[in-house]
């Protein structure tokens, strides 16, 4: 018996994928994912958390937007707590230039439709007297918030596959093609045959890209990550600060999260690790607005690979070479809080040919005269 073929095929088992395979059999289309590792092992799952609207670029906002409503229903989208919480993000100046940046931003961003509130050094204090006297102000998004990215793309997959998806993990898709009535995704044992093709492989989406001779400008990312012990809870606010040099936030049992610069990576080796040096910067800029750190142990340092796009924003949207095939990577290191809406935005681009959501600018083809993207591991 010849092995079926597939309404769907997604490469790529992050919180994208995973959201899009659910999304999709939702729509009562049959669906194959195939993932390299273990789903949320890669960026989706080493991310620092931040789901955040405050600070992005505004033609992601009517996305971010759709996903800030899909976050306070997760629960009961995949059936899992996957520790979302809106606790509100801040963020915070350091200088007059900076309190300057803030008010610019949150004056543009109400034509966005974001609400932010700005406040100087003294009311920020009295709001938040943990942060230190370096900070002269802070722009506070009340809705902004954080979850857990462990179990975010794990919760989507579980509940793609009970909803009837097939969910292939430690599958690597090697190639595919295109033969004029359907694609061959060529991943060993795991190979699949299906009508269309989702493109949702990350960092290696540019690769992916390439195979249908798209090209894209696509690099490695890799945030450096540092986490402490558990602390008596007292961060109560997603931080970042202008300039994005360091961010933080406290999860409930304790441990304090913070971020900055960047760690070292060699995308095709496939290995990335964290720079002692930049967790040693990024915690002298963490000591200057959160100055309870002094004395806390740090635990573990940690980086991963994301996609970045020269102009920050992701690929998102039809292939211009190949009929059936959708892309949607190189997400610059703010992907995650996107995950939800990407999940509904690539069922629609996928079942109807169309979305509502405004993703012109994000097409591919912008970059119409780059080279193809290297092979990666
Ligand atoms: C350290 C770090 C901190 C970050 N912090 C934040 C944050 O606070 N807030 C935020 O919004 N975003 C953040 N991001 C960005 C965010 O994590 C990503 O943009 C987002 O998770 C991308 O999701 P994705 O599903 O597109 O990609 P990924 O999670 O990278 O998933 C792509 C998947 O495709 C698989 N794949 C690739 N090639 C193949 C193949 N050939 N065959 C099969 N499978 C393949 C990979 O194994 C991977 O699992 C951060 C990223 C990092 C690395």
């Amino acid at each position: 018996m010849s092995a079926p073929v597939f309404d769907v095929a997604i490469i790529g088992g992050g919180t994208a994928g995973c959201a899009a395979a659910l999304a999709l059999r939702q729509r009562g289309m049959s669906v194959v994912l195939l993932e390299k590792g273990a789903c949320g092992a890669m960026a989706s799952g080493t991310n620092f958390g931040g789901v955040r609207r405050q600070g992005r670029d505004f033609r992601e906002m009517p996305l971010a937007t759709r996903s800030r409503a899909l976050w306070d229903r997760l629960p009961a989208v995949v059936g899992e707590d996957c520790e979302f919480r809106a606790t509100g993000h801040i963020k915070l100046a350091r200088d007059e230039a900076e309190m300057a940046e803030l008010e610019r931003y949150a004056r543009e961003a109400r034509d966005h439709g974001l609400e932010l509130s700005v406040v100087g050094g003294n009311a920020v204090r009295a709001l938040y007297p943990w942060l230190g006297p370096k900070v002269a102000g802070a722009s506070l998004c009340a809705d902004d918030g954080q979850a857990n990215p462990r179990l975010v793309a794990p919760a989507y997959a579980r509940a793609a596959r009970a909803a009837g998806a097939e969910i292939r993990e430690f599958a690597k898709v090697e190639s595919a093609r295109w033969t004029g009535s359907l694609f061959e995704v060529d991943a060993g044992p795991a190979s699949a045959r299906a009508r269309r093709l989702v493109n949702v492989a990350g960092l290696w989406g540019g690769e992916v890209a390439g195979w249908f001779g798209e090209g894209v400008p696509i690099r490695p990312l890799c945030p450096n990550m540092v986490v402490t012990e558990p602390l008596p809870y007292f961060i109560d606010r997603s931080i970042g600060v202008c300039g994005g040099n360091v961010y933080a936030r406290q999860v409930e049992r304790g441990n304090v999260i913070f971020g900055g610069g960047r760690g070292w990576g060699d995308a095709q080796a496939g290995l990335s690790r964290p720079r002692a040096d930049v967790a040693r910067d990024a915690m002298a800029r963490a000591l200057e607005i959160l100055p309870q750190l002094r004395d806390a142990r740090i635990i573990r340092t940690w980086t991963g690979f994301d996609g970045e796009m020269p102009d920050e924003i992701p690929v998102i949207g039809p292939s211009l070479s190949t009929p059936g095939l959708v892309h949607a990577f190189g997400f610059s290191g703010h992907g995650f809080q996107l995950g939800p809406a990407m999940g509904e935005i690539l069922a629609e681009l996928v079942a109807d040919g169309r979305t509502p959501s405004p993703v012109e600018p994000f097409s591919i083809g912008r970059f119409a005269s780059a080279p193809p993207a290297p092979r990666l591991t």
